[in-house]
């Protein structure tokens, strides 16, 4: 089986785990390689796509409260408005 070897972590990954030819880990380019996958191989991807998911799922939070925030925004320049426009009619 074709697998792709990290000379900076020592390990041997399968195709599928290096995207480009890109260590899952440090994300340096690998070597073409007939050894078989490291042991180690399988949970080091594992882990890194948990890392991925979790970075992921924080930049949708910051973006969820970036929306929240600028709904706040509108609403307070709305109430502004509003207040401004109740001010000019009492003292019309
Ligand atoms: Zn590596």
């Amino acid at each position: 089986m074709q697998t792709y070897y990290c000379p900076a972590c020592m390990t041997t990954f399968a195709p599928y785990m290096c995207s480009e030819s890109a260590c899952p880990r440090c994300h340096t380019g690998t070597r073409r390689s007939n050894e078989p996958m490291s042991l180690e191989a399988d949970s080091v991807f594992k882990e890194e796509m948990a890392k991925r998911a979790a970075e992921e799922q924080s930049k949708r939070t910051a973006a969820a409260f970036e929306v929240f925030l600028e709904e706040r925004q509108r609403q307070e320049i709305a109430a502004a408005v509003e207040d401004l426009i109740r001010d000019s009619r009492d003292t019309a």
